[in-house]
């Protein structure tokens, strides 16, 4: 039953790594999450794990790459609760393999597909349900490899990373999460752009990388902002971080 004090969560790429673990510290703060997958097998056993775990979730298929299934999923979900309070943009690829010399044009618009259109697909399509909350809040998981300042210090870490394709995608994030915070400041609807830190996921198998249930508490920190909180920012868990 839908309890009308229920804060609702939606989470893309809610399947695995940092959106799984996002997903699973939202529902254990309280929150109703939906977990937004694009496989529904997948995503099946994820819900039934939580579910083992008497957390409130339910699932709904959402590709960030099909408009169709993200249109399907804002009519569920519309139908079922009428707003959400909470989108996180976690879902995100990288393909980068190589110097930027011999990147496969394929491969930076296949990025660009879901990183960047695919954020914005979803966000365009549960506007009008965050719309509805009392307090809004949108959440974009971006890298610390988008910032320029960063990659333009010679003396820091990041500078000597390259993932072209990537990192050009997350900049894209972070540009567009400063004009949407803008547009929808009139509504009370917060957005910031995150970075959840160098984090053990299925393709990040770096030395010294923190484990998914570090890596998500800044993304659930800023869906869970209050009133006074910021927007238009970029953030990790130190703080700002220098766009
Ligand atoms: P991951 O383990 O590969 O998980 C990515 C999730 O996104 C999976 O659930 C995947 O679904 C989903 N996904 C991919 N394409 C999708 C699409 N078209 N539609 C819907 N879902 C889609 O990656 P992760 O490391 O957790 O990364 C999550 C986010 O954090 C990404 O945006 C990434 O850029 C960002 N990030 C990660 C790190 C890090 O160190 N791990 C650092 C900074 C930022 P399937 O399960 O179906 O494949």
């Amino acid at each position: 039953m839908n309890d009308a004090n229920q804060l609702i969560a939606l989470v893309t790429g809610a399947s695995d790594g940092i959106g799984k673990e996002v997903s699973k510290q939202l529902a254990q703060k309280g929150m109703k999450v939906i977990l937004g997958v694009r496989n529904l097998h997948k995503g099946q056993e994820v819900l039934d794990e939580f579910l083992a775990q008497d957390l409130n979730v339910e699932l709904v298929l959402l590709d960030v790459n099909d408009e169709i299934s993200i249109e399907l999923a804002a009519v569920q979900i519309n139908n079922r609760y009428n707003h959400i309070d909470i989108l996180v943009n976690n879902a995100g690829i990288f393909l980068d393999s190589g110097p930027i010399s011999e990147m496969k044009i394929k491969d930076f618009t296949s990025t660009f597909d879901t990183n960047v259109s695919g954020f914005l697909r979803v966000s365009q399509a549960f506007i009008p349900l965050l719309k509805r909350s009392s307090l809004a809040r949108i959440v974009n998981v971006s890298s610390s490899l988008a910032s320029l300042s960063n990659m333009t210090d010679e003396n820091n870490p990041y500078a000597s990373i390259s993932l072209p394709s990537y990192a050009a995608s997350k900049a894209a994030m972070n540009v567009l999460t400063i004009h949407l915070a803008r547009e929808l400041q009139a509504f009370n609807i917060k957005v910031n752009a995150v970075c959840p830190g160098l984090t053990a996921t299925r393709y990040v198998n770096t030395p010294g990388a923190q484990p998914v249930s570090v890596g998500a508490e800044v993304p659930v920190k800023y869906a869970l902002l209050d009133a006074n909180g910021p927007t238009g920012g970029f953030f990790d868990r130190n703080g700002s971080v220098n766009w």
